[in-house]
């Protein structure tokens, strides 16, 4: 959604079909809604983008749709978020904007950056299989309120998300069943 650089989504491509035993898709990008910009706080909507992410197409032949920006995106009660997702719904977002920096004005090397990427599209994606957030230590479905935080999760579920997810899978029809792959 906007420009982000193909590579990104092609180096999460792989990473998110192992783990999630899943076929992934890169689609064309969308333009940017104009509407989702807040001019002072320099941020775009994350709830907004979300929504508008399904009002521009029903993605009938796609189970789930995971949007990917590079601007940085908000709620308004937070300064910012790393993504959003539908609760057990079909959509979820990620930003690239803040997972890209380093310490002190720095740009994060890019094995660090990518790292990020997949922790935060397995981890909005694993909302929309139904997960919510889980207190376990290192779990892939903590909620993280900064990068440290995000960079010392595991790039795992723990097992209780695990048995979730594999139970959801069967409830929902998804037959292939969960690789245990790590990223
Ligand atoms: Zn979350
Ligand atoms: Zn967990």
């Amino acid at each position: 959604m906007g420009p982000v650089d193909p590579e990104i989504l092609q180096h999460l491509r792989q990473p998110i079909a192992d783990f999630l035993s899943l076929t992934v898709r890169i689609l064309p990008p969308k333009p940017l809604p104009a509407q989702v910009y807040h001019v002072a706080r320099d941020q775009h909507h994350s709830t907004q983008l979300l929504e508008y992410l399904l009002a521009v197409d029903d993605y009938q032949d796609f189970s789930r749709i995971l949007g990917i920006t590079a601007v940085d995106l908000y709620i308004p009660i937070f300064t910012f978020v790393f993504g959003e997702a539908q609760l057990d719904g079909k959509a979820a977002i990620i930003s690239t904007f803040r997972p890209r920096q380093g310490p002190a004005g720095t740009s994060a090397p890019h094995s660090i950056f990518m790292t990020r990427l997949i922790k935060l599209s397995l981890h909005e994606l694993g909302h929309t299989f139904g997960l919510p957030h889980c207190r376990q230590d290192g779990c892939l479905m903590g909620f993280d309120s900064n990068l440290e935080k995000l960079d010392q999760k595991n790039p795992k579920y723990c097992e209780y998300c695990r048995i979730m997810l594999d139970d959801y899978y069967t409830r929902n029809g998804f037959d292939q069943p969960l690789q245990r792959v790590k990223v």
